[in-house]
């Protein structure tokens, strides 16, 4: 399946941590959205971003590698690369954008957010993964 996905990140406590090309990025305790897509293999790329042995690659690789860090839920949904960046502009609507995050090859400011709550995403997406 090809598609749009939301990684739902808790981070447990306020943390600092290098992110790549980024550098070092502070990240405050709370609830973040991440807007990623894949033209091939949805399942197996969601599959790899709660695998802990990987190549650091993705900004969000170095976001969950950290231990403060964990996917609480995976909202997904059908769709063509063109609708991640539309969502990442939503969720900007109600979050808090981390600059420059995930978004090396468009314009958008981010594609991890800050967020209050991830409600209104249900309302469009579908969930494939909730921590029990
Ligand atoms: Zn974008």
């Amino acid at each position: 399946m090809r598609g749009v996905y939301v990684l739902i990140i808790q981070i447990d406590k306020d943390v600092s941590m290098n992110v790549g090309a980024l550098g070092k990025l502070t990240f405050e305790k709370g609830l973040y959205a991440y807007v990623g897509s894949a033209q091939v293999n949805l399942e197996q790329r969601i599959k790899r971003h709660f695998g802990k042995e990987k190549r650091l690659f993705w900004h969000i690789d170095y976001l969950l590698d950290d231990s403060l860090a964990r996917i609480v839920k995976v909202l997904y949904k059908q769709a063509n690369r063109s609708e991640e960046c539309e969502i990442a502009k939503a969720i900007s609507e109600r979050g808090e954008p981390a600059a420059g995050f995930g978004c090396s090859d468009c314009s958008c400011k981010s594609h991890l957010f800050r967020i209050g709550d991830y409600r209104f995403l249900q309302e469009s997406m579908r969930v494939l993964h909730a921590e029990t």
